[in-house]
């Protein structure tokens, strides 16, 4: 048979092949090996059904041979084979090309995610080889033929010897040039490390001759070559192994081996799913924050695998962004091995198992934290504030999701409690949730606010980190119980007797009160007499939404607007101090304006937070 042309769109992904700038060209490999290993599973599966085909099904196997002296890359498979007509169809029309939908503007940087996001099959083997031959046997035919391309010009057919059933694809290895070193296609280690990267699950065996040296019997200093057909990949993926026959440590290298991690994970989380779709997925959650997380070459994701091929290194999709620390993979026979990055967006198998996997590593939390908690706490202080941006972004669309997985440390058990702890707790005439900020949980436990609470009786949640009070204001409530900022000038615990007098006593020094806020009006927006301290003189607290440290969190952010938070400087009336400033009104104006600026420093150094 003369000289073939390729139909015009499998024209156009050859020539994207054949000047290919893509990197990862060695995924060539995964793709011959897969399609190899399709074709066995096609004539096995045809055995089933087909009594005159006898086969030992342990005979399987895909082979792969080099020649560095030909420069030559051979794969060879006992699958299924092709006939002339099928090698006609089959490599002169993918028939994924098609499917490709190029776009007309022939961008560089698109043809690449091509290439990386479809697999693109047979082609690929035109980034590294200048000639690829594919001698076939189908099962259905009695001759055997020969495909032959140098790419782009078209390909040829021809009948040629091959005993046996399956096929063998010879890739003629391009020249080393400047840019590329395509001879690292003829080393054995490589392509070994190929193989175990890629394609290490799949179910039949690849196998290579490697030769060793070995000590010669009965000789001191003799050696002699050996040479064994040894096979690289290990077959069986460990997700796919029965649960109860894994040890712990083999959970555990394999995720050090594989997500390149000096620690062991925190935890492991393998599950077999069957129903509408089936998967397994391996996720593991680390003992600490992958260094590189708050960067922005930090990519959150598992790994994708269509049957034990692997499709994708990091597959967004699988993963929240509140989970976003998780390490792990997804095999699925219900997904295409050429499935797109577009495609998978759209793809409902794939929402449907994202959606299982965060509920299950959301039950996998809740479970931690009922029968393992002191492994929650410690997860917690790794990936709390994770989970407590997860509350807040987003207009807080995932805080019930979330709620229950946040801790915060507490005034009374001096620990992290869950907000339903804290809700259980409560005192019967409690009406709200109780918070004080600060920078750490000893400033907080100094603050006056804080101070009269505690000598209550009442249990305090101490909120140190930034993202804190935002979550609290995001949650509004929990279980219809209201998040209270201990410094909020609505804090409320007189009774009304109480407050008709602090009400009064206000009205009445109401002259002095002026006074006094003309010395620090830059500073604060009302001066007041209060009756929520105990021992201290004064206390400053704010009014509206925008609380001290909320001001400060968002002065730091960028572009910020320069919010204030709307400052009052409490005085305890029934504090000495209260009597002592009635007198220097009436007697020392000068001296009331004094003790005002020490009233306000000494309500800051109060505050838990320093600014
Ligand atoms: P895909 O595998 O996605 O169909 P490819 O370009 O990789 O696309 O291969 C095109 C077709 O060629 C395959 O669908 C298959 O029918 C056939 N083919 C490729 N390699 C082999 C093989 N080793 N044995 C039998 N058939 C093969």
């Amino acid at each position: 048979m003369g000289n073939k042309q390729f139909k015009a769109e499998s024209k156009r992904l050859l020539n994207l092949m054949i000047n290919s700038i893509y990197t990862n060209k060695e995924i060539f490999l995964r793709e011959l090996i897969s399609n190899a290993s399709d074709a066995i599973d096609k004539l096995h599966y045809r055995s089933l059904t087909d009594k005159n085909i006898k086969l030992d099904k342990n005979d399987f196997k895909i082979k792969i041979d080099i020649n560095k002296d030909d420069k030559t890359l051979t794969i060879t498979d006992n699958g299924c084979g092709m006939t002339e007509e099928e090698l006609d169809k089959n490599l002169g029309t993918i028939a994924r090309s098609g499917s490709l939908a190029f776009k007309e503007e022939n961008e560089k940087k698109k043809d690449i995610d091509i290439i990386g996001q479809f697999g693109v099959g047979f082609y690929s083997s035109f980034m590294v080889s200048d000639l690829v031959t594919v001698e076939s046997k189908s099962v259905d035919s009695e001759k055997a033929y020969k495909w032959t391309s140098k790419g782009i010009d078209g390909y040829s057919i021809e009948e040629c010897e091959k005993s046996d059933v399956g096929t063998k694809i010879i890739l003629h290895i391009k020249d080393d040039t400047e840019e590329e070193k395509y001879s690292e296609f003829l080393d054995i280690y490589r392509i070994q490390q190929i193989i175990k990267t890629y394609s290490d699950y799949i179910r039949y065996p690849i196998q290579m001759d490697i030769e060793r040296s070995e000590k010669k019997e009965g000789t001191e200093k003799e050696y002699e070559t050996i040479k064994e057909t040894k096979t690289i990949n290990s077959m069986t993926p460990i997700w796919k192994k029965n649960k109860k026959t894994i040890k712990d440590e083999e959970y555990e290298s394999f995720y050090m081996d594989k997500f390149h991690d000096y620690d062991k994970p925190l935890k492991v989380i393998h599950n077999h799913v069957e129903g509408q779709y089936n998967y397994d997925s391996l996720i593991y959650i680390p003992s600490h924050m992958p260094y590189d997380y708050y960067t922005k070459d930090y990519e959150k994701g598992l790994q994708l695998y269509s049957n034990g091929v692997l499709i994708m290194e990091k597959c967004d999709e699988l993963i929240p962004d509140y989970f976003g620390f998780v390490k792990g993979l997804v095999d699925s026979e219900d997904l295409s091995l050429n499935i797109s990055r577009e495609m998978l967006q759209n793809d409902r198998s794939l929402r449907v198992i994202s959606k299982n996997i965060e509920n299950k590593i959301k039950t996998e939390l809740e479970n931690m934290l009922k029968n393992e908690r002191d492994k929650y706490d410690q997860f917690f202080n790794i990936f709390g504030t994770q989970l407590k941006y997860g509350t807040y972004n987003d207009y807080g669309m995932n805080k019930e999701k979330l709620q229950d997985l946040l801790l915060f440390y507490s005034s009374t058990e001096k620990k992290l409690v869950t907000l339903k702890e804290y809700v259980e707790k409560m005192k019967e005439e409690q009406k709200v949730i109780y918070y004080a900020c600060g920078e750490t949980i000893d400033k907080i436990d100094m603050m006056p606010q804080v101070e009269l609470l505690k000598d209550k009786g009442f249990e305090i949640l101490y909120l140190t980190e930034n993202i804190d009070e935002f979550v609290s204001q995001i949650l509004v409530n929990y279980q219809e119980k209201t998040f209270q900022n201990v410094s909020s000038d609505k804090l409320d615990l007189d009774t009304s007797e109480e407050k008709e007098k602090l009400k009064k006593a206000n009205e009445d020094n109401k002259e002095m009160f002026n006074v006094m806020k003309d010395v620090i009006k830059n500073e604060v927006q009302d001066i007041r007499f209060t009756h929520r301290l105990k021992n201290h003189p004064v206390c400053l607290t704010s009014e509206g939404a925008i609380s001290v440290e909320m001001e400060k969190t968002l002065n730091q952010m960028p572009n910020n607007q320069g919010v204030k938070a709307q400052t009052v400087l409490e005085i305890n009336e029934n504090h000495e101090i209260a009597n002592k400033l009635k007198d220097l009104y009436k007697n020392d104006k000068e001296m009331l304006k004094k003790y005002t600026k020490i009233l306000y420093a000494r309500g800051k150094t109060y505050r838990g937070i320093d600014n």
